[in-house]
């Protein structure tokens, strides 16, 4: 593989147990995101926004895109996916609708995209998702308070419109969609909270629930994973499409 070090919006191969191995595509500078999750790798969030800009030009991630491609053809050959994903929320990007349409040109390898759903009430957005073919959305909490505590949204964000446009977003799109739940130990893990969740999943039908915990270093101090115990009693709650990864 060449060297990865001039790539500025291209990383990996990333393996990763969700989605095997994947090339990583971020569309936005860290760390610009329409959360602050208290669970965040990559730090806290210095642009809390939901203003949709193109904050890095589609030619130069898709000229980047393309001296990968030609410059890596033997693991290109072993991916499963492409994956918008990376320093911040990639459903920002205001031109991502052209640019799934060039990268679905330039290549056949499965267009995933990992996402906050915050912006799913826009339907030009989900309209411009429609051509992948998978779809990682979070959703960590169903009440305004959790959500407010786990997620810490822009605060023009509601969970009910972010609800709505997942529900929405599954009547439209014919592709997969994995959904995923982070629960934080105290914080969004008390189980009436879960079967409130379990019932608006039920509303979004995902085809996979994915369930995970804190394990690696966070945004903030003291954010603790949710023990093994509790997550497989979560994980009944949510359903037999659940699993813990
Ligand atoms: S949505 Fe993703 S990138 Fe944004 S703060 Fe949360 S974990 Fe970090």
């Amino acid at each position: 593989m060449a060297p990865s070090n001039f790539m500025r919006y291209i990383y990996g191969p990333v393996k990763s147990r969700r989605l095997g191995l994947s090339l990583g595509i971020t569309l936005t500078p860290c760390k610009i995101c329409s959360f602050n999750c208290v669970y965040c790798q990559l730090g806290r969030t210095t642009n809390l926004t939901r203003d949709r800009e193109e904050y890095i030009p589609n030619q130069e991630i898709l000229e980047e895109f393309k001296l990968w491609l030609e410059n890596n053809r033997q693991a290109q050959a072993a991916l499963n996916y492409i994956t918008l994903s990376g320093a911040g929320e990639p459903t920002l990007h205001i031109r991502i609708a052209e640019l799934i349409r060039e990268i679905k040109k330039i290549t056949s390898l499965p267009l995933a995209v990992i996402t906050n759903a915050s912006l799913f009430s826009d339907a030009a957005l989900r309209q411009a998702l429609l051509p992948c073919d998978l779809i990682v959305p979070s959703l960590d909490a169903v009440s305004p308070q959790v959500f407010a505590k786990v997620d810490r949204p822009h605060p023009e964000i509601k969970i009910e419109e972010v609800i709505e446009g997942l529900v929405q977003f599954r009547r439209e799109f014919k592709g997969k969609i994995w959904l995923e739940v982070m629960l934080v130990r105290g914080i969004n893990d008390d189980l009436r909270q879960i079967k409130k969740l379990r019932e608006v999943i039920d509303r979004i039908n995902p085809d996979k629930i994915h369930l995970n915990s804190p394990v690696r270093a966070t945004a903030e101090a003291n954010i603790l994973p949710v023990d093994k115990k509790k997550l497989e009693k979560i994980k009944e709650i949510l359903g037999e499409n659940c699993e813990v990864i």
